[in-house]
Parts: C-alpha cells; sequence; structure tokens
C-alpha cells in the first residue's frame, strides 16, 4: 500500500496499541498526546480473553503477563451480609474455552507495557505536550494542527482521544458529553494492610442498592484496586483525578459488610480520586475520508463489564490487520470500520444492560440474571483472527 505514515491523537491505551499494530504493518507512526508527561491514572484493569489475545497479536503478551495477575474466579457477595450470590469463572476453564484466561492488571503497567513496545520500534513515535485541535483533509493527505501553532501533514490520522474526542466532534460534529448518573471512586490499597479474611479470595464484586465495589490485586498482588459506583443525581466537576477523601467514602458505604468498610479504612487518601462516568452515543460511522476514530472516541461504554479499554485493543489489533491486507488506505478503513461497529455496538449495549443487574440486584435470584460476562459471548472474539 502506498501510504507509509499514520498520525495518532491520543496515547492512552487505544492510542498506544493503534500505533503499536500500524507500526507491526509497516507504517511509520506519530502519537499525539496533550498531556506532558505520559503515563496513566493509578486504578485497576481487567483484561478478558479477548484482550489477553489481542495482546498476543501486538506482540507484548508475555511482557504484560509479567505484570498481570489471572485471578482463578470472582464471587459476586451481597454488601450487607457477604453471602455469595454468584461466582464467574476466570482460570483454566477460560484459558481451554477461548485461548486465553481472564487477566487483572495496574493501567499504568498495562500502559508502560505499549509505551515500550512502541518506543522500541522508534524512539520518536510519541510526542507528549502536544494537543490536537483541528484537521482538514483533501485527496493526499490531512492537515493537523495542535495547540500552540504546530502543525503536522500526515497520510492518514487515528483519533484515540477518548470519550470527549475532538477529533470525533471534527469529523461528525460537535455533540454533548452526557453525564450518565454514575460516579465511581478509584483508590489503591497496599495488600499488607489488610486483613487476612478480607483477600479470600482475591477478586470480589460487592453489589447493593444503587451501588457496586469491584476489588482485586494488582502490581505483583501488592495492591489492591478498589473501584466504587454509586448514582448521582447531577455531577459538576470535570476531570479523571478529582481528589476524593476517606471520610466520603466511609458515609456512602457506612453499612456495608466489615469486608468493604475495613478496604476502606485501610485506603491511604493520596490514592483515592473520584470522577463522573461520562457517554456519547456510539457511533455508526467510524471513517470520514482519511480520519478514522477508536477506542472511547467512537463507543464509549459503561464499565460494568470491564471492557472499554478490551474493545479499544481489538479496534487497534484489528486495524493493523485491514491496513495490512487491504489494497488501499481506503479500502483497509472501510474494512476496519465494517469489521468494528457491529461488534463495538453489542458490547456498549451488553455494558449498559448490566447496570440493573449490579445496582438493583434482585439477591435472592442474583444467579438467575444475565451471566456476567461469559455467556453474552464477548470472550469467543479473536481480534487477531476474526474474518475482517
Ligand atoms: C471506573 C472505570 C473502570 C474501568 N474498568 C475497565 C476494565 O476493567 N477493563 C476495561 O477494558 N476497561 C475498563 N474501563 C474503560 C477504559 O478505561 C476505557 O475504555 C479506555 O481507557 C479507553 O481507552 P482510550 O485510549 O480509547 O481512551 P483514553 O484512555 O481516554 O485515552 C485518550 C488519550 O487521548 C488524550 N487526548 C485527549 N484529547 C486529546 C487532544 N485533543 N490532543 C491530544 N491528546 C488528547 C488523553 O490525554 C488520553 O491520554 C473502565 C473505565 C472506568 C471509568
Amino acid at each position: 500500500m502506498a501510504s507509509r505514515q499514520a498520525s495518532i491523537i491520543g496515547a492512552g491505551i487505544g492510542g498506544l496499541a493503534a500505533g503499536l499494530a500500524l507500526q507491526r504493518a509497516g507504517l511509520q507512526v506519530r502519537i499525539y498526546e496533550q498531556s506532558p508527561e505520559l503515563g496513566e491514572v493509578g486504578a485497576g484493569l481487567s483484561i478478558s480473553p479477548n484482550g489477553a489475545l489481542g495482546l498476543k497479536a501486538l506482540g507484548v503478551f508475555d511482557e504484560f503477563r509479567d505484570v498481570a495477575y489471572a485471578p482463578d474466579y470472582q464471587v459476586i457477595r451481597h454488601y450487607k451480609s457477604a453471602r455469595i450470590l454468584g461466582m464467574a469463572t476466570r482460570g483454566d476453564r477460560l484459558a481451554e474455552a477461548y485461548g486465553e484466561r481472564y487477566y487483572v492488571v495496574h493501567r499504568a503497567d498495562l500502559h508502560r507495557v505499549l509505551m515500550r513496545a512502541v518506543l522500541a520500534n522508534d524512539a520518536d513515535a510519541i510526542v507528549s505536550g502536544c494537543r490536537f485541535i483541528d484537521l482538514e483533509q483533501d485527496l493526499d493527505g490531512v492537515d493537523l494542527q495542535f495547540e500552540g501553532g504546530r502543525s503536522e501533514r500526515s497520510e492518514f490520522v487515528i483519533g484515540a482521544d477518548g470519550v470527549r474526542s475532538r477529533v470525533r466532534s471534527t469529523l461528525f460534529g460537535a455533540e454533548e458529553v452526557r453525564f450518565t448518573g454514575y460516579i465511581a471512586w478509584r483508590g489503591l490499597v497496599p495488600i499488607d494492610r489488610l486483613p487476612f479474611d478480607v483477600m479470600d479470595p482475591p477478586s470480589q464484586i460487592f453489589i447493593g442498592p444503587g451501588h457496586m465495589i469491584n476489588r482485586y490485586p494488582v502490581s505483583g498482588g501488592r495492591l489492591l484496586n478498589f473501584v466504587a459506583f454509586a448514582e448521582r443525581a447531577g455531577w459538576e466537576e470535570e476531570g479523571w483525578n478529582i481528589p476524593a477523601s476517606v471520610a466520603e467514602l466511609r458515609a456512602e458505604f457506612a453499612d456495608w459488610h466489615p469486608w468493604v468498610t475495613s478496604v476502606i479504612d485501610a485506603m491511604p487518601e493520596d490514592r483515592l480520586f473520584k470522577w463522573a462516568l461520562c457517554a456519547r452515543s456510539p457511533l455508526m460511522r467510524w471513517v470520514r475520508g482519511r480520519v478514522a476514530v477508536l477506542g472511547d472516541a467512537a463507543h464509549p461504554l459503561l464499565p460494568y463489564l470491564g471492557q472499554g479499554a478490551v474493545m479499544a485493543i481489538e479496534d487497534a489489533v484489528v486495524l493493523g490487520r485491514c491496513y495490512q491486507e487491504g489494497e488501499d488506505l481506503s479500502q483497509a478503513l472501510a474494512r476496519y470500520e465494517a469489521a468494528r461497529v457491529g461488534r463495538a455496538r453489542l458490547v456498549v449495549e451488553r455494558s449498559s444492560l448490566q447496570v440493573p443487574r449490579f445496582h438493583a440486584a434482585d439477591y435472592d435470584n442474583f444467579h438467575h440474571s444475565v451471566p456476567v460476562d461469559e455467556g453474552l459471548g464477548l470472550f469467543c472474539y479473536d481480534p487477531g483472527r476474526v474474518p475482517v
């Protein structure tokens, strides 16, 4: 194919995975990131078998496995009694059925693995402190403009700039980013500060009225990642890193089981943040001319199935394959869109369907409700092999 160079806006998990996929397809890549310092917020991510297979296709699976943890199973408990309401298999049986296990990882660790791989291919591939503001395309390429007057020309562009994607607005028109009515707190607790029984088993979800908590170990078992969700009528603060206090979390979960409250009591306040879950409608078109969107920029979803970053990895692997196998750029991007729009829409819908299951559960019949994830057809997708 004639194109040899691509630009990516955003160096999150999606942008880095896309950069790596396109490098492996033979392109020179530049990834422009608005933050002056590269890195990820301190929180956990679950990476289901379909995501792990994506990391295999990107050639970074061994490095990822070194920093990830693979639980054998996850229990779902009643918020007050800690009664087990359901259980999700996470270990060898998933590997037998889908080719990989279910992992949990610190976001910063996965981000670092992807970043190192991209920079090992090309030490100049990532340009930080560079905020995209506008683009204009013609038949031969795309002119990109950045804050501060910098401009670049590129053969094609991938917008991986997250839920508030400016690339998306530039292509398809401005559209409000909606507050979904849910907020989340995230914290990291040193496991050696916790009573032993809190970690049995390591990976657990607690569900209560209008609230849910998901917690699992990351960073080689040194830290417990703790994410708590609650409903809110409105939200005014913006950003991913709004500091939160242990006192507010304690008040929110005051009547929960001691296995929850003891984790909150042990939480270092400098590692406790909150943010709003925001959404935009999933797009039916992801490509306009020489520009495409990927990850949350294309399909933001509620995190109740732990699939947002996984979907961005799937997008990236499929994009790289479409580029490699396409006859020209427009065919490659059309194949990418055709291969991914339906899959992403399905996962967005299924993530939203999980909300009543977790926030308004019928505890006695919980095990009859929609399966946590395995029964939803999520894991049987290998992005390195699906037809594109
Ligand atoms: C509470 C919570 C828990 C979650 N848990 C999971 C989970 O367990 N598993 C899972 O798979 N997913 C999970 N997700 C979803 C996941 O975090 C996202 O789907 C994923 O981070 C999307 O990656 P992305 O690269 O598309 O976007 P982002 O991570 O948002 O990255 C976008 C990047 O673009 C940069 N950027 C933005 N605008 C510009 C600009 N104008 N110019 C240059 N750079 C720009 C940003 O600084 C950022 O670095 C969770 C999400 C939440 C909120």
